[in-house]
């Protein structure tokens, strides 16, 4: 009896020793940290806790327009699974709003979940920079089109005089020059393309359009634009005779960049490959080359902003934001889209939409 009263005490304290130990660890972290059992009530708070509540039983104040804390416990509780969310949550002083990212662990046993322990980590700083960074970027894409816009228009109106008399080196600078004037065009979309996507503004103007007319048209755009004379585009695959719901002047502008990235990436190979096939509730278009492929770890990472391979970021010149324009095009319409890769063998980007 009194062994059996002697290893519940030792048992106890031990216990009680690991409370402690994990509360002593999250008073020295520099976030806001709690434990909670394992229905969601406080039984532990840090110090930093009181910039945001007034009391250990109340949760800090969160946004009106962010995830309240009651669905974040109930998303925990029903995945018993470990979670972050981004949310605004109220510091007293202030009386503002900072981005925090909370962090929630369960703390598991042989029985299921004992608790939770959870961090709020102030991300504020972060946000507005990113936020300042891209009302820059949006100011500088539209500051930057109207001159280009007059320059195009002046350089369009000299091609138009000096086509009048026969091939002079004049008329060769001034081709030049339209065609980088273009190049410069198309960077500047892109840029007033992604400060849409940030402001939820990139609309589609969706109605049904002929997909085979949209091939026919990337396929001469490309080939106008391609200075690798001898590269081939092969086609593959069944003809799209559906019409398809959807933003056609968007959907070729991913179609252009699937076959643009295809050629770039690709310096040494003769053909790029345009695979088509229609199923009963989609059509998929796939741009395959043989270029010098992606490592498989960085693969997914591609479709995200301002992110360029490293191995080839010198070697080939670019902004990193034509697939994440691409990604959010082909969100906007319901469809999927993907890569498959074998590095120094070849690339195949596709997408797929739905038909309806
Ligand atoms: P950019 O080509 O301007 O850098 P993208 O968003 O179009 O930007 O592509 C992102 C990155 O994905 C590229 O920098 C490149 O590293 C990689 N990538 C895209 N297409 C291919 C391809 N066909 N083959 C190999 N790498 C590619």
């Amino acid at each position: 009896m009194q062994l059996e009263i002697e290893s519940r005490k030792k048992a106890q304290q031990e216990l009680h020793d690991k409370v402690e130990h994990l509360h002593t660890t999250l008073e020295s972290l520099p976030q806001v940290a709690f434990r909670a059992d394992a229905f969601g009530r406080v039984t532990f708070v840090n110090k930093r806790w009181f910039q945001y509540s007034p009391c250990p039983a109340t949760f800090p104040e969160v946004h009106p327009d962010d995830t309240s804390m009651e669905n974040v416990w109930t998303d925990c509780i029903d995945s018993s699974q470990p979670m972050e969310q981004e949310m605004r949550i109220k510091e007293i002083k202030s009386g503002l709003f900072r981005f925090h990212l909370l962090r929630m662990i369960p703390v598991k046993n042989k029985t299921g979940i004992k608790s939770w322990v959870g961090t709020f980590t102030d991300i504020d700083d972060q946000k507005q920079e990113e936020k300042r960074k891209d009302e820059f970027l949006s100011i500088a894409s539209h500051e930057l089109k109207t001159p280009l816009t007059s320059i195009k228009a002046y350089i369009q109106l000299v091609e138009r005089i000096e086509s009048k008399q026969t091939e002079s080196a004049i008329a060769t600078y001034i081709s030049r020059a339209h065609d980088q004037v273009c190049k410069l065009d198309n960077l500047i979309a892109d840029l007033l393309d992604i400060s849409k996507i940030e402001n939820g503004k990139l609309k589609m103007n969706k109605k049904p359009f002929d997909m085979e007319k949209l091939i026919e048209n990337v396929l001469e755009t490309i080939h106008y634009t391609n200075n690798q004379h001898d590269l081939k585009i092969e086609r593959q695959g069944d003809p799209i005779v559906k019409h398809v719901n959807g933003d056609a002047f968007r959907i070729e502008q991913v179609l252009i960049n699937f076959f643009t990235n295809a050629i770039k990436y690709s310096p040494k190979a003769d053909k790029v490959i345009l695979h088509t096939a229609v199923k009963s509730n989609e059509v998929y278009i796939g741009v395959q080359d043989f270029g010098i492929g992606i490592p498989e770890q960085k693969k997914d990472r591609v479709f995200t902003k301002f992110y360029r391979v490293e191995e080839s970021s010198v070697q080939f010149q670019g902004l990193g934001i034509g697939l994440y324009i691409c990604a959010e095009i082909i969100k906007q319409h319901h469809g999927t889209y993907g890569v498959h890769s074998t590095l120094g063998e070849g690339t195949t980007f596709y997408f797929t939409l739905p038909i309806s």
